[in-house]
């Protein structure tokens, strides 16, 4: 049969990214963005192909919508090397798009296939991510219009999560916030989480999941999931993206009562503190220097006390959440480092494994310094493994567009 490929869109509110993958055998063929970069009529698209040049093209874009099928007429007639090194150039032939959503609410718990009725669906909890999901049905829409040959599917990132216990997703307030305004935990990063799930059984040679596994996606936002046997049991992130881990900006899990006294002592609105929680917390809040971890990290090395307690105060926060999700599941035979201060920060791992001995986790220092994903930074004899893996969302999406394509129709 002709090769044919997988298109992945992650549509935000102001950029779209693609992905292209060689249906067959998962290969990324090509990258690309498109960003309207302020211009509310014209956006550029950036394409980069594994094996080529960049390619940039100027796109008009009066509206979201028709500038994400522009992009997508111009991505499938281009002519690429799409079938590995040296093979001959042609055009795209785009079987299955993936279109990666944040939220799915309790409705949407697997991978789907969009059609008229799903597309109801996921307006239907648009409420519950209003940023995201209302990008992410336009470029469904979009890609219907531009690629009308090719099936449709929905990836959401908190499906990963469609089988945590009541224990883990009910919050301890009236039970009629749950029955009457769907109030409850979520979890968010489910796709990275999913891969990591895969890949961790991948690398320690497992026929199937690991057994008890922890995965810390640390990257701008944060979290940590507890997986057993390859079902996610709880993530850190709650009803929105808010709760769990202090991340680059946001201030994660904190005292309920502060949020009132706040309001009521020190006159702060909603909005504001809406806009604190988000943007003026968590790294940047405490550190007063960045919200970006590299930048703190420089910042304390060369004595900047506040950033040195910011690193502190995250460190600390990981730790004992990975420890509690740790023993909600009896033990950890894997922990994953993942997103890119979990990639790169030796320092934050080391932080996070020492305490975690009790566990069984036994970090070895000089691997720790050493290696890069992928690789096993456990000492030889630790009872559970410390894994860095290089998260892979975009293939992730695409692995399980093909395996919904590959379903008959009934
Ligand atoms: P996003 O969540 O936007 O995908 P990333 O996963 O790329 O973000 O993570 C961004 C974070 O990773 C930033 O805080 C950045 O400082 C941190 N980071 C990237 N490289 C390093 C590094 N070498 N050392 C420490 N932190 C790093």
């Amino acid at each position: 049969m002709a090769h044919m490929e997988i298109l992945v869109i992650n549509a935000g509110s102001s950029s779209v990214k693609f992905a292209v993958f060689d249906f067959d055998s998962l290969r990324q063929i090509a990258r690309g963005l498109l960003d309207w970069a302020g211009d509310a009529r014209r956006a550029t698209l950036t394409l980069s192909p594994q094996d080529g040049e960049e390619i940039r093209r100027e796109i008009d874009a009066p509206d979201y919508r028709s500038g994400v099928v522009a992009a997508m007429k111009v991505l499938s007639g281009l002519e690429l090397a799409v079938e590995g090194q040296g093979a001959a150039n042609r055009s795209l032939r785009i079987r299955v798009v993936g279109h990666r959503l944040i939220h799915g609410g309790e409705e949407i718990r697997r991978p789907v296939r969009i059609d008229e009725e799903m597309k109801k669906t996921i307006e239907g909890v648009a409420h519950l991510a209003p940023l995201h999901i209302p990008a992410g049905l336009q470029a469904i829409n979009a890609a219907e219009d531009a690629l009308p040959e090719a099936m449709q599917v929905g990836l959401f990132d908190t499906a990963f999560f469609g089988d945590i216990p009541p224990c883990a997703y009910l919050y301890p307030v009236p039970y009629q916030w749950y029955e009457d305004w769907g109030i409850r935990r979520f979890g968010f990063h489910g796709t990275s989480h999913a891969y990591c799930t895969q890949r961790a059984a991948e690398m320690m040679e497992l026929e199937g999941p690991v057994s008890r596994l922890v995965i810390c996606h640390l990257g701008q936002g944060g979290s940590a999931t507890a997986v057993r046997d390859g079902t996610a049991v709880t993530n850190t992130m709650g009803f929105t993206p808010l709760e769990g881990f202090m991340m680059g900006t946001r201030s994660g899990t904190l005292d309920p009562g502060l949020l009132l006294y706040v309001q009521r002592e020190h006159g702060l609105t909603v909005d504001q503190l809406d806009h604190i929680l988000h943007k003026e917390s968590g790294l940047l809040g405490l550190s007063g220097v960045s919200s970006d971890f590299r930048q703190v990290e420089i910042a304390a090395s060369e004595g900047h006390k506040r950033a040195r307690l910011a690193l502190d105060v995250y460190a600390y926060r990981v730790r004992a959440m990975v420890g509690a999700l740790a023993v909600s599941i009896g033990g950890i035979d894997a922990l994953v480092f993942t997103g890119g201060i979990g990639e790169n920060s030796a320092w934050l791992r080391s932080q996070v494994c020492d305490g975690l001995e009790c566990l069984g986790v036994h970090l070895d220092p000089s691997l720790n310094e050493n290696e890069r994903a992928d690789a096993d930074i456990a000492q030889r004899e630790s009872a559970a493994r410390v894994l860095i893996i290089h998260t892979r969302e975009d293939l992730m999406i695409a692995r399980e567009a093909r395996r919904l394509a590959l379903v008959p129709d009934k």
